[in-house]
């Protein structure tokens, strides 16, 4: 399994949003500008056929129109199948609405796309290698919102999505062999995310786990690099992990 860390910031810093790619045909949350910033990064975002989609904050879906607009001016009627919360596709719908009236239909009639909306904790395969778990987790006063567990080929990514530090964060990081995790703030996590220092106690918690942290401030990245944790990896831009 190749893992790249396409984006590991929060709305206000200077690098891209939250969101990986796995082996170069999975998306995990869709930020704004991410499809434009896979393309300057050479990815071919013709080969995304998974897009796995954490909660319905506009910096984790938003910019899903725009991959959809490319299946469509390509002519490209390849499968993708998008594992999202309940009431994304009415979302994506207003999505269109507002930016290009009287588009939906149409390029849902010429691409090959499929929501496979969920409400809880559930668990879907994909095919033989492909099993991916969700797994709610606490984000303030936003509901639902999804962690996913993602394993292929017996090799498994827990991903938090933006979480407080809940139970399921833990369950996340027991059963995954690398885990990219919402490190919003630079000290104490709060009701909607977790923070450096509740990052420290999970490294600690968990010596032998690896950690990646996501959605960071840049005031927060700078306290992680001033701080290193042994099992803590705080990712420069596309940061690659092979599993
Ligand atoms: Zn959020």
């Amino acid at each position: 399994m190749k893992i790249n860390i396409v984006g590991s910031g929060s709305i206000g810093s200077s690098y891209m949003s939250a969101s990986l790619i796995i082996d170069d045909h999975i998306l995990v949350d869709v930020p704004n500008g991410i499809i434009k910033y896979l393309k300057h990064l050479n990815y071919d975002i013709l080969k995304i056929d998974t897009i796995i989609i954490t909660h319905l904050h506009g910096d984790h879906f938003f910019d899903l129109p725009f991959l959809m607009l490319g299946k469509y001016f390509n002519h490209d009627k390849t499968l993708i199948k998008v594992i999202c919360p309940y009431g994304t596709t009415k979302k994506i719908q207003k999505l269109f609405r507002l930016g290009f009236p009287y588009d939906f239909r149409k390029v849902m009639e010429n691409i090959n796309i499929e929501f496979i909306e969920h409400k809880g904790r559930n668990n879907i395969i994909l095919d033989d290698n492909i099993k991916i778990n969700s797994i709610n987790v606490k984000h303030g006063t936003m509901k639902p919102c999804f962690g996913y567990i993602i394993n292929i080929n017996g090799k498994t990514v827990g991903f938090s999505g933006d979480s407080s530090y809940c139970n399921a964060i833990d369950k996340i990081v027991e059963v995954s062999d690398v885990s990219i995790l919402d490190m919003s703030l630079k000290e104490d996590g709060d009701k909607s995310h977790m923070g450096f220092l509740d990052i420290k106690e999970i490294c600690k918690k968990y010596p032998n786990k690896k950690i990646i942290a996501t959605h960071m401030r840049n005031s927060t990245r700078e306290v992680a690099l001033d701080n290193p944790i042994k099992n803590l990896i705080i990712p420069t831009e596309n940061f690659e992990i092979k599993l």
